[in-house]
This record gives structure tokens, sequence and C-alpha cells, in this order.
């Protein structure tokens, strides 16, 4: 089954995956807060990331660097004068539209105008008579010009104060420390950088729910190569990814391709391919993949005036490397796994179950620890509880029916439910129920822990 937007928020509200920010106040339009559940989620999806794309991959390390970085950083990379989007307000309603997306949105994806210039989109939009999506109106605003980074001052005087950005990629931090990281680390080209980090686009149009918000998290690798070798390690890369995807549980069919064609290129790449998901709107980018060759390190070496070659040990060869970069929203990749994931079941003729068939190892929770009877078997559970919780991420739930409480361990896809009954006063064993069979085994306290560290990596 499909889940509608509206569905898919109530779910998230309703177990405590996401809730409106700043609620209380009326709420902060397109700002989310992560609840218990949400947070271990996204750190989970972040914990794998890391470890796929950096910690247990040879290629690769890690940096952190800050968001607030030197405003010449995005003069040299054209951020300044270039990261903006074409503004169109209503008249009537005043809601602001992206010009590119209004026409995409009324050709329903037919006609792709990302890239041309404003004139041809007001014409376009003009001559196709295409209506406000939000009062059915015509009658808009020219198009300006929208530059999406946020500004801010930094310093403590009005005097002193100075104009700087919040970052609008993590991107730039890793180039600016490129020679740092691979003279301390030593790594040799080809090798990557990998951060995981908040970034800032005052977009236009925020929406859909946490698709598109001002304030999100990126996981991006930059990947390092020999001039020349980088269309193959595009393809290493998008496959890499691809890979990746899978092993979070998307399905094959929920994602697409879509290689930018040469004249939709930035002038700074020599390929680019989105991958798309099968969100509940259509297809959108879920991931960017560039080949962005040696762009942002000439930048950044032309504006700081400090050499950024990088001299080949055995060719003793200096060179600026291309560069390979997979640029993934957090947020994206969370919504993604959360829809291919949550599904109703018929369990039997009069029967459904909401269940998050999520993989274990992004499950937020792993094991719910559950006594039949809170009165007799509350302190036993105690001490099954405190017995895992050395190994686990575990939760306990003593209220409710039994039935429900399994019902609520399936929706949020806790993998494994512990059931301590009567019998386990009498012989230290318990009940262990698997989410998607449903099916019960019964163990010994003993082996309970053992068996569930295998279970769970399977
Ligand atoms: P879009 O075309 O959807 O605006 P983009 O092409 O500008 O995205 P990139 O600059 O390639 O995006 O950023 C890399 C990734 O960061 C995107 O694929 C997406 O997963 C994520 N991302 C970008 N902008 C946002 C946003 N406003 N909210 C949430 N995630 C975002």
């Amino acid at each position: 089954m499909k889940y509608t937007l509206d569905q898919l928020n109530a779910y998230a509200k309703r177990y405590g995956f996401i809730y409106q920010g700043s609620e209380i106040y009326g709420g902060l339009a397109n700002t989310w807060d992560y609840g218990p559940l949400g947070v271990a989620l996204k750190k989970n999806i972040k914990n794998l990331w890391w470890e796929v794309f950096v910690s247990k991959n040879p290629n690769n390390v890690g940096i952190d660097s800050s968001i607030l970085l030197n405003p010449k950083t995005w003069e040299a990379t054209g951020h300044v004068s270039g990261f903006k989007d074409p503004l169109m307000d209503c008249k009537i309603c005043k809601a602001r539209h992206r010009a590119d997306n209004l026409i995409a949105r009324a050709t329903k994806g037919a006609v792709d105008a990302d890239g041309w210039d404003y004139q041809t989109m007001q014409d376009y939009i003009t001559e196709h008579k295409i209506n406000c999506p939000n009062c059915g109106g015509f009658d808009y605003t020219p198009i300006r010009e929208f530059n999406m980074m946020f500004k801010t001052k930094q310093g403590v005087t009005t005097e002193s104060t100075s104009d700087i950005y919040l970052r609008p990629e993590t991107a730039q931090g890793i180039f600016l420390n490129f020679k740092n990281v691979q003279r301390t680390s030593r790594m040799k080209v080809p090798f990557g950088i990998g951060q995981i980090g908040k970034s800032f686009r005052n977009e236009i149009t925020p929406g859909n729910f946490i698709f598109r918000t001002r304030e999100f998290e990126q996981m991006e690798l930059e990947f390092f190569c020999k001039p020349g070798t980088e269309l193959e390690w595009f393809k290493y890369w998008k496959q890499f990814s691809l890979d990746f995807l899978t092993k979070v549980g998307l399905k094959s069919e929920s994602i697409k391709l879509y290689d930018h064609p040469e004249e939709k290129l930035s002038f700074y790449s020599n390929a680019t391919t989105d991958v798309l998901f099968n969100y509940p709107w259509g297809f959108d980018e879920l991931w960017g993949i560039a080949s962005r060759t040696d762009f942002d390190l000439r930048r950044h070496q032309e504006y700081s005036g400090h050499d950024l070659e990088y001299l080949d040990p055995q060719t003793n060869e200096s060179y600026l490397p291309f560069v390979i970069e997979p640029a993934l929203g957090v947020e994206r990749l969370l919504l993604a796994i959360i829809i291919d994931s949550l599904e109703e079941e018929q369990i039997n003729e009069n029967e459904t179950r909401t269940l998050l068939r999520i993989s274990k190892e992004l499950a937020p929770i792993k094991i719910a620890v559950l006594p039949l009877v809170k009165k007799y078997q509350g302190e036993k559970s105690k001490a099954v509880y405190q017995q895992l919780i050395e190994d686990f991420e575990v939760s306990y739930d003593d209220s409710g029916n039994i039935g429900r409480r399994y019902r609520r361990a399936d929706a949020i896809g806790t993998p494994y439910c512990v059931t301590i009954d009567q019998q386990t006063l009498e012989d230290d064993t318990v009940t262990v129920r698997e989410r998607d069979s449903m099916l019960q085994i019964r163990l010994s306290l003993t082996k309970l822990n053992e068996y569930l560290r295998l279970e769970l990596k399977k």
C-alpha cells in the first residue's frame, strides 16, 4: 500500500519519530524535531553510512568541519553570485514559487526548465498560462533571483560585525582541508574524505514533510582521483551508492536513475546522476552523484593563494585531483526508508497489523521486553531488561494487553519481543517472538543474549 504524506506524517508523530518543530508556539513552518525513535533511526542511518563510506572503507577517511567558513570560500565556489533560484510571487495569494518548479508541476515533469534563462521560463509560464497551484490565479511578479544562502553576522559590536554564511553544503569544508587531511593521514590519491553534518538553504518552496527543509543533514563523500580516471570512479561510486541503498532496504522498483544530459550538466561537471526515489508525489531526488572535475580545488587554490596540488610520490607528478561527489540527505533517506518499510499486513480474516519491516540494523529498538502480567512478572522482567541492555537497544513495556504491545513493537519495527510469563519464574525460560514471521520460540535466559546477537546480525 502506498501511504500519503499526511498518513506518513501522522504515523511519524504518533509513534514519536518526528514532530512539528516549535509546536507549542503554533509551529515554525517546515521545521521538524526528531523524537526518541526518530533520533535513534537517524543515528543508525548515519552510523551505517559512516561505517560503509568511512570507518570500514580503506579508501576513505572522515572529517568534521565547521558550519561557519571563511566567507571567501563562498566567493570562490560561486555560491555568493550563483547559488540562486528563480523566484516568482503570486500577487493574488502571495504564495512564493520557483519558476522552474511551476513548469515541472504543470507538465507533470515532462518539461525540465532547470537551467533555462529567466526570460525563457517567464515566456513559457505566460504562453502556457500556468496558474498558481495555491489559488488558481494567474498574476505573478516577474522572476527575481533569490540567493539561498543564509546570511548572518558574526561579531559583538555593530562596528566589528561582518557577514558570514551558514554553509549550504558540507562539501566545501572538505575541500578547504584537502591538504591537511592528505598530509596528516598520509593518504595517497585516489582516496576520499567523508563528512556528515548540517547544511542550510533558504529554500523558496520547502515542503513535502521532511523532504525539503531549510535546515537538513548531509552525508557527503568527496573522492579525489587522478585526472583522466574520474569517469571510471564515477561509475564505481554510483554502483557503490546503489548497493548501499539495497543494504538499507530500499526496493529496487522504488529507485530510478536520472543521468543529466550533457547540455544540462553544471559547467564544472562532466557527469552527474541523480538517484531518484518514488516518494508519494512521484520520483524525486534522493542522492546526487557528480563528477566535479578539479573545479573546487582549483577555485580555492586561486582565491586562497595556497598550493592545493597533490604530488604523486610514484611519478613525481604534481596535479589537482579530480573529484567524485556522492551527496546524500539524511532526512530524504530516512523518509524513503519509512516509505519502503511501512505496510499494513493482513494477518487473518479480520485482523491487520501495521508493520515497519525495517532492516534489523536500522531498527531504532532491537528488543522489547514484555512481562505478560506486570503484577506477577514485573520484577523478573526488569532483571531481563538489565541483562539485555548491556548488549542491545531495548525497550520495556508493561502496560496494556500483550497483543497491543506486540502490535506497537511491530509498528515501530522492533525485530524481537521477549515475553516473561509464569513459566519464566519457574524455569528461567522466556518467549522470543520474531517480528516478520510472528513465530515464537522458548529459550533459556542463559542463552538469550547470544541468540539475539546472532539473530540480529542475520
Ligand atoms: P534539489 O534539486 O532537490 O533541490 P539539489 O540537487 O540542490 O536538490 P544537492 O545540492 O545535490 O541537492 O544536495 C545533495 C543532497 O542533499 C540532495 O540529493 C538531497 O538528498 C539533500 N538535500 C539538498 N537540499 C535539501 C533540502 N532543502 N532539504 C533536505 N535535503 C536536501
